[in-house]
This record gives structure tokens, C-alpha cells and sequence, in this order.
């Protein structure tokens, strides 16, 4: 395995990757240079500085892994990776103490005016009288996001006798409890807080989710701080509040253009402001670094990244419940877009019993479009790009769910319309993966191997037809299964068969009376 490190990173993670791998570290490789040399290596790691264009992405057959020692992506394509195939990966959790510490700096020094007091002594002043300060003890802090930095905000605040609020409609009431702090909503934190601070990402629900609304319910005594992305706040409703003393003071690491040459902002007295630093420390760098150097390792020994941006997250226990049903998901993706005659428009796939309220079940539609697709694909499918190539193909894909589950604890049932017709098949597992049902009709089959299935009238001479036409060419049949609504109609034959049926011996087998349909799989 090859590895790539197009920015500086810690060394302690790539002594980590060099255990592993052949690493190249090439801090200063220019654009045209990395898009030529990118064919060779199956990971990259950047920071900020090394652009991961689509044209990058294009020229990088081998690429399985592109990793950010650091949060943002701005500076990856990850539309095109996605639509590759190639992981997108960064270290979220890296920063997280370093901009809550960055934050806890920020409130002290607009409590305590430290850095306008640091730049009048300076000057060869001594204001004391001018500095009078406010104490953080007892004071509500109102937290706008409680993810990562949200939280270890939380925390610190707690060391200084702060009472927390938050606005976060995403968190659950266990999270919040957990933390000790009390859930409001947005109108509360902006009416009731001291010190507000954001930690959300920008979105276009939050963008601007503080203007000039939020800062005439403010006290006129808040301090407001943003370290998490410039466009959050509305930049000119906060000249105005600061400027009218509508607030006490506000703290930015963060601005809507940055550098912010030319704010008004920068006049002013009562705000702090900072150069985007707050994931700016030694040891976010070197556990970024590690971070990252992790997660490329584990995906080269075959297990799961954590922190995969263009891929939903499983957590330990989810991963666990949906475990069993993936190998099944694949295997009945594959099964369809071999046994169902046509090309293959829309997809249904029912969870039912258990599956029915498990969380991130679309990992489990993703492994069956895998399935479906890369059998007929030339491009590499994997769960990743799965959904990207499959809407590319104009495929429609449903999902829903049902508490009944035929008995068993947990069912997928997987319905196909093709040009041709419609076909489906149910699967489950009970110590493996099962078919147990095709078309509809009950059977009992273990989905590997290379299978024979022929659709035909229950009348008698034909199951021996059909097993004598194959003996005639040399096809060994394994098991058998048949599976019928009554005695006389329509009936479904599954053959585990030792070797592959050749077209022209399914042609025959068609041709044979009371026979419908025959298809040969390989699972
Ligand atoms: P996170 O994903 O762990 O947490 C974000 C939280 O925001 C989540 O709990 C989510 O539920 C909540 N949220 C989302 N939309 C919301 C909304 N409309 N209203 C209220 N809550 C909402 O993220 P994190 O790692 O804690 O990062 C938070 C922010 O800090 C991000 O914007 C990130 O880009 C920024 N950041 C800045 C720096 C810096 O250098 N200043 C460094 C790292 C991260």
C-alpha cells in the first residue's frame, strides 16, 4: 500500500503509517504534479493546504482513502470521491477541547476585557478604573449546538460555576441529561443567557441564526462568542448592537470573510477577535495526525473507518444488530439482478420485524444496490458510491417497513420491477444468511454457490425432467428445494448445482414442457 502526506502533519503519525505502508512525504507538491503522481497511491493525507480537485480524484485509480488531519473538507471534492468510490475521512474529534479551551479564553477575556487592557498597558497606560470586569460565577451561559465542542464547553463552564443552557434540537434528552444542562429553545438562550456561544455548523438553517431578532432580546450586558463558522452570526447586525451597546461584547475566531480586511467590526472596543485559531494547538495536530494515520490503517487491514464523511456512521451497537443482515443485503442484491429477467428500474426493500425501528438501515440498502450493481458494472461499486451510481442509472429506489415478520425475528423483503416483470425475494438469518422466499413461494436456501432456478407447472415428470436434461450434461445437483402454493399450479425449483449451467442448457430446460422460466446464479 502506498500513502501519500501532501501536507505537514505530526510525525508521529506518519511513523504510524510507515509501519504499514510506503509512505511519500511530499509537503510542497504542487497541483499538476500531485495529479500526475496520484495514479500510484491507494491514500492521501492533506490538511488544508493541498486541494483534492475532481481531476485529482479522476487521475487516482488506486485511491481508496482520502484523509483530512483536521475537520474541515472544504478543500476535498468529496461529490467526486463519492461518485469513486473513495472514502473521505477526517478527525472531528481532534479539535474539540482545543476551540472549547479557545472559547473559555475568549469569555474570560471579554469578562475581564483582557485583551483591551493588555493593549492599553502597552501603550504605556494604566486604566484600572476602566477595566472593571464581570464575574463568570453564576452566570448563564447559553450554548447554541451541543455536539463535540458544545459539550466539553459544558464542562468548563461547570469549573466556573456557570449554569448551562442549550439550544439544540438534535440532541436527546439522555445526552442532556447526562451533561446536567437544561434544553431551551432559542428564544430562552438569546433572552435568558450571559454569555452565549455557538457551536453549530453553518448550514442554511443557521445561517444568520443570530441577527438583529436575537440581539435586541439579548441583555445589554451579554457577551457573544463564535468559534465555530464565520455566517452565524449576521456581521452588520453585530456592528450594530456593539456599536449601540445593545450587548456587552462579542468574541470572534470566525468571520463571513476572512480575512475580515476592512470590518468595522475591527474598530470597535468591545469585541475580541482572533485569526480562525481555535484548532490551532500542538496536540490537535499531533492527535489529528493520529487520528488519521488510524483510520488509513484500519481500512488498509479490512476493518471500518469512524469518521468516513461520505458514508453513514455506525456505532458499536448498531454495527453489531445490523452485522448479520449486511452479508444477507448483498447477497440477495446480487441474487435479484441475476434471477429477475430484465433490467432491473425500481427497487422496494421492506425491513420488517426488528429491522423495522433499527437505526441507519440505509447501510443495508446501500450493500444490496452493491449487490445489484456490480455484477453489471464495469466501475467498482462499494457502499459508498452505491447510491450515487444507482440514481445515475435513473433506478428508484423505495424503502419502508413492517412490524410482521413471517414468524422469524427479522426480515428483508427485496421487490424488483424490470422492463420484463417483477420479482422478489425475502431473506433472513437464523444462524446464517436465508432465501426463504422467492416470488413469493416458500423455500429454504442458503445463498452461495451456483444455484439453478427454474419457475414451472406442478405436474408430475417435470421436476425429473428437469434434473434429467441437466444429468444429460454432466450437471451435478447438490440440493433441491421446491417451493408451490398448491399442488398442480405454478411452482418455484432452487438446484444447488457443482457447476455453472451454460446458456444453452437453460434454453433447453425452458423448452422442456410445463416449464416457464430457468436462470442460472452465482452467488
Ligand atoms: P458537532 O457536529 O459535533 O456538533 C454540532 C452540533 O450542532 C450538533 O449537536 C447538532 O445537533 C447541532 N446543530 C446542528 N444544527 C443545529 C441548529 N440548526 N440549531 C441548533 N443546533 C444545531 O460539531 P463540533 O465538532 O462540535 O463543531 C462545531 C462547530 O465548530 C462547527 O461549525 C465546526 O466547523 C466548528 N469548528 C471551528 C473550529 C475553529 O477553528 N474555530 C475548529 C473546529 C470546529
Amino acid at each position: 500500500m502506498k500513502v501519500i502526506i501532501a501536507d505537514s502533519i505530526n510525525e508521529k503519525g506518519i511513523s504510524d503509517l510507515e509501519e504499514v505502508a510506503e509512505v511519500l512525504v511530499d509537503t510542497s507538491i504542487t497541483p499538476e504534479e500531485l495529479v500526475k503522481v496520484i495514479k500510484d497511491f491507494d491514500a492521501i493525507v492533506v490538511r488544508s493546504r493541498t486541494k483534492v480537485t475532481r481531476e485529482v480524484i479522476e487521475n487516482a485509480p488506486k485511491l481508496k482513502i482520502i484523509a483530512r488531519a483536521g475537520v474541515g473538507v472544504d478543500n476535498v471534492d468529496v461529490e467526486a470521491a463519492t461518485e469513486k468510490g473513495i472514502m473521505v475521512v477526517n478527525a472531528p474529534e481532534s479539535t474539540s477541547i482545543t476551540v472549547a479551551e479557545q472559547t473559555m479564553g475568549l469569555m474570560l477575556s471579554l469578562a475581564r476585557k483582557i485583551s483591551i487592557a493588555d493593549k492599553s498597558v502597552k501603550e504605556g497606560k494604566w486604566e484600572k478604573s476602566r477595566f472593571m470586569g464581570l464575574e463568570l460565577n453564576n452566570k448563564t451561559l447559553g450554548i447554541i449546538g451541543m455536539g463535540r465542542i458544545g459539550s466539553q464547553v459544558v464542562l468548563r463552564s461547570k469549573a466556573f460555576g456557570m449554569d448551562a443552557i442549550v439550544y439544540d434540537p438534535y440532541i436527546s434528552d439522555e445526552v442532556a441529561k447526562d451533561l446536567g444542562v437544561e434544553v431551551v429553545d432559542l428564544e430562552t438562550v438569546f433572552k435568558e443567557s450571559d454569555v452565549i456561544t455557538i457551536h453549530v455548523p453553518l448550514t442554511p438553517e443557521t445561517k444568520h441564526i443570530v441577527s438583529t431578532d436575537a440581539f435586541e432580546m439579548m441583555k445589554d450586558s451579554t457577551f457573544i462568542i463564535n468559534c465555530a463558522r464565520g455566517g452565524i452570526i449576521d456581521e452588520e447586525a453585530l456592528y450594530v448592537a456593539l456599536s449601540e451597546n445593545k450587548i456587552g461584547g462579542a468574541a470572534l475566531d470566525v468571520f463571513e470573510n476572512e480575512p475580515p480586511e476592512g470590518s468595522p467590526l475591527l474598530g470597535l472596543d468591545n469585541i475580541v477577535v482572533t485569526p480562525h485559531i481555535g484548532a490551532s494547538t500542538a496536540e490537535a495536530q499531533v492527535d489529528a495526525a493520529l487520528i488519521v494515520a488510524n483510520e488509513i490503517i484500519t481500512v488498509f487491514k479490512g476493518g471500518s473507518a469512524r469518521n468516513v464523511l461520505n458514508m453513514p456512521v455506525l456505532d458499536s451497537k448498531t454495527y453489531k444488530g445490523l452485522k448479520p443482515y449486511i452479508n444477507l443485503a448483498e447477497k440477495m442484491g446480487s441474487f435479484v439482478v441475476q434471477a429477475a429477467p430484465g433490467n432491473i428500474q425500481e427497487m422496494n426493500v421492506t425491513y420488517c420485524g426488528e429491522l423495522a425501528d433499527m437505526p441507519k438501515k440505509d447501510v443495508l440498502t446501500r450493500t444490496i444496490l452493491q449487490g445489484i450493481l456490480n455484477p453489471i458494472l464495469n466501475e467498482p461499486v462499494n457502499m459508498i458510491n452505491a447510491p450515487t451510481i444507482a440514481k445515475r442509472r435513473g433506478l428508484v429506489i423505495t424503502e419502508g417497513k413492517r412490524s410482521e415478520s413471517e414468524g422469524y425475528r427479522c426480515i428483508i423483503v427485496l421487490h424488483v420491477k424490470t422492463d420484463q416483470g417483477e420479482f422478489s425475494v425475502e431473506g433472513t438469518y437464523v444462524d446464517e444468511p436465508k432465501i426463504i422466499k422467492i416470488n413469493n413461494y416458500w423455500v429454504d436456501v442458503k445463498p452461495e454457490g451456483t444455484m439453478f432456478i427454474a419457475k414451472y407447472q406442478d405436474l408430475p415428470g417435470t421436476i425429473g425432467a428437469i434434473g434429467t436434461k441437466l444429468g444429460e450434461h454432466g450437471i451435478n445437483i447438490a440440493t433441491m428445494q421446491v417451493g408451490r402454493r398448491e399442488a398442480g399450479g405454478e411452482a418455484v425449483m432452487v438446484l444447488k448445482v457443482d457447476q455453472n449451467v451454460p446458456e444453452e442448457i437453460i434454453t433447453e430446460v425452458i423448452k422442456l414442457d410445463n416449464v416457464e422460466d430457468a436462470v442460472s446464479l452465482n452467488l
